[in-house]
């Protein structure tokens, strides 16, 4: 069953926002999607914490492997960040 397109209740906002950081950090968003992303993050300190957190460990593997894509250890690292913060 697909559940019905209802006003999206904060708990899912935080899902979609969290699950688009990762184009949104390599600017690969439209420009109103990276804006309903910032809003969201500015909006939910939950999302703007798991967002610095991805931040700065890709900001420390672009250091430590040039400007690539992400490789599969951050993946990795970041699906356990979003499963401890989807556990509080
Ligand atoms: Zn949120």
């Amino acid at each position: 069953m697909i559940e019905q397109p209802e006003p999206l209740d904060i708990e899912d906002q935080c899902h979609l926002a969290l699950r688009s950081v990762h184009a949104f950090l390599h600017g690969e968003l439209g420009e109103s999607e990276a804006d309903q992303i910032r809003h969201h993050l500015l909006a939910c300190e939950k999302c703007m914490d798991s967002f610095d957190a991805e931040e700065f460990i890709s900001g420390l593997l672009r250091r430590c492997y040039g400007p690539t894509t992400a490789p599969a250890t951050l993946r990795v690292r970041v699906s356990q960040l979003t499963i401890r913060w989807q556990a509080h």
